[in-house]
């Protein structure tokens, strides 16, 4: 089994008690939640639900109160430069469409570059493709190292050479877990004048963050994957990187006066705000950070950690298995195929032993062609992973793997 200290938080999830079979490693995916988070969403609805920000009564005022404090919560959180940049989304996705559409429309121009990775998410790529598209601008990626890591040398040479205006890399990997340099990632693009966008999705649950002082302009991550509820994500942002850029969508709760014919926008953050949000989630996702906190980033980091280190020993150890990503700077993810397997049917084997693993492309289509794969399966660990779930994995790959071998 590998070193302690690992935390020891399982009780904390009821979905565990539910379904004590269950070896869930698909939390990259989205993650299950504490008591601590769903209590927090059904007591609001029981307790202080309203509205917000319209109600001249109490109980809306407090409903308010609630979801403002989930802002400055957030802010603290992650170390964010001012509670005027964090902007609630749906997701992350949506936060990264967000600044494609509103940043895209200001100062993309017929020739710039948007400067992606072979290895990013689908949503760090499609809208950047809407965007580019229909202003004459185009999308160039950085290679990926065969072993799964951004090349920096290819980075600063595409920064130096090609007309980039905007940088949008992630800082984890979702398919291999690779953490990026992501303050060098800044200082470069910076260096050169360029804004950029990090895609902290797979990075927020798993590190300790301080957004001041990694001084990215725009950082997203969504909520339900850092133990908190679907349906809520955010964008934060340094205000001035925000300020004077139009919105992204328009109604209720982001203007300031309407006419028939025209608009003025609320200020910062609730210019990127339109519509009623997510409120009881909102509160949820306040829960999670809370729980977050109690447990605290570096100890969440090192309990990954350790099952990391182990996933790779046991699975290291298994004949017939093929592990991708680079040897060290990762997070909880491992992904692997087994020889003469395809990565659907070991998933489909391995939910026979409730094992749950995502397989698949992992919305990272550009990355398997890189890696020369259609797919992978894919292991990812969360604050309730344990040595037995890494245990029942490799004991079923052996088997899985060792099938594989003796099926011409
Ligand atoms: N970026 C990365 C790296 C991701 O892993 C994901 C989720 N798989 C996303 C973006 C999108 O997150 P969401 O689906 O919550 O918007």
């Amino acid at each position: 089994p590998p070193p302690a200290p690992l935390l020891e938080v399982r009780a904390d999830f009821p979905v565990f008690a539910h379904r004590p079979e269950l070896v869930f490693l698909d939390s990259a995916a989205s993650s299950q939640k504490p008591a601590a988070v769903i209590d927090a969403i059904a007591g609001f609805y029981a307790h202080d639900y309203a509205n917000i920000h319209r109600g001249a009564y109490g109980l809306s005022a407090r409903a308010t109160d609630r979801f403002e404090a989930v802002r400055d919560q957030a802010a603290q959180f992650f170390g964010a430069p001012s509670r005027d940049g964090v902007v609630f989304t749906r997701n992350a996705t949506e936060a990264i469409n967000l600044v494609a559409h509103s940043w895209g429309q200001v100062h993309l121009n017929p020739g710039d570059v948007v400067l992606v990775s072979e290895l990013e998410h689908h949503a760090n790529l499609v809208p950047w493709h809407l965007v580019t598209g229909g202003r004459g601008a185009r999308v160039e990626a950085v290679a990926m190292t065969p072993d799964g890591r951004l090349d920096l040398e290819d980075y600063e040479r595409k920064l130096r050479e090609l007309p980039v205006k905007f940088v949008a890399l992630q800082h984890v990997s979702n398919a291999l877990g690779t953490v990026h340099p992501a303050r060098q990632l800044v200082e470069l693009a910076h260096a050169r004048g360029v804004s950029i966008l990090l895609d902290g999705a797979q990075a927020a649950p798993h590190l300790p963050l301080n957004l001041t002082e990694l001084g990215a302009d725009f950082y997203v991550l969504s909520a339900h994957k850092m133990l908190g509820p679907s349906g809520v994500g955010l964008l934060l942002a340094r205000p001035e990187a925000l300020r004077g850029l139009p919105p992204y969508q328009g109604g209720g709760d982001m203007i300031r006066e309407v006419y028939p014919q025209h608009s003025t926008y609320a200020p910062l953050p609730h210019t990127f705000e339109a519509g009623t949000p997510a409120i009881a989630e909102v509160i949820g996702f306040g829960a999670a950070l809370d729980y977050l906190s109690g447990l605290g980033m570096a100890n969440v980091a090192a309990h990954e950690q350790a099952l990391l280190g182990y996933a790779l020993q046991r699975l290291g150890a298994v004949d017939g298995l093929q592990l991708y990503g680079p040897a060290s700077g990762r997070c909880g993810v491992v992904s692997f195929n087994v020889a003469g397997a395809h990565a659907h049917d070991v998933a489909g084997f391995l939910d026979e032993a409730n094992i749950c693993v995502r397989a698949g492309h992992h919305c990272a289509q550009p990355l398997m062609r890189a890696l020369g794969v259609a797919s992978t399966a894919r292991a990812s660990f969360s604050v309730y992973t344990t040595p037995a779930d890494v245990d029942a994995l490799a004991d079923a790959l052996g088997e899985i793997a060792q099938f594989f071998a003796e099926t011409p």
